[in-house]
């Protein structure tokens, strides 16, 4: 009788291969590719001659296509736009995330008020998210319903 597991993934049942011994994920591409992610998570953070090698390799190879990222981004404008918005957004996250608390302080919080949802961008927006800035709806009651 084949010996069965449960795959540490997706949960399925599996009869490991005999040639694999202390198998504990399934043959399906994505159970593959979550243990293939979890080795690596784990040899960057515990092999320093990994990360080395990782490094000299990456280095090698962006020396070698000095201009792929420069034309990567004027191909995908759109791409290009939601990374700079969202890496604003995780610099400013970060900054927040380093500050003393009594510079948050001086920061200021958000008041509490009516604000509009304006979108910055429709085209680049997934049809599930939405790019906004948030204004206060009445910093000019004029323009309140503009
Ligand atoms: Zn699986």
């Amino acid at each position: 009788m084949a010996l069965i597991k449960i795959c540490k993934f997706c949960g399925c049942s599996f009869t490991p291969h005999s040639s694999v011994p202390g198998q504990e994920y399934c043959s399906h591409s994505a159970c593959q590719n979550a243990r293939k992610e979890i080795w690596r998570k784990q040899k960057l953070a515990n092999d320093q001659d990994y990360r080395d090698n990782k490094k000299k390799s990456q280095k090698k190879w962006r020396n070698k296509n000095k201009d792929y990222w420069r034309n990567y981004r004027k191909k995908n404008t759109e791409y290009t736009y939601k990374n700079r918005i969202q890496q604003r957004y995780r610099n400013k996250k970060r900054v927040s995330d380093i500050a003393k608390s009594d510079e948050l302080k001086e920061l200021g919080k958000p008041i509490p008020g009516y604000y509009r949802l304006v979108p910055l961008c429709k085209k680049i927006a997934k049809s599930d998210e939405l790019i906004v800035r948030l204004m206060p709806a009445y910093e000019n009651p004029a323009n309140a319903f503009t």
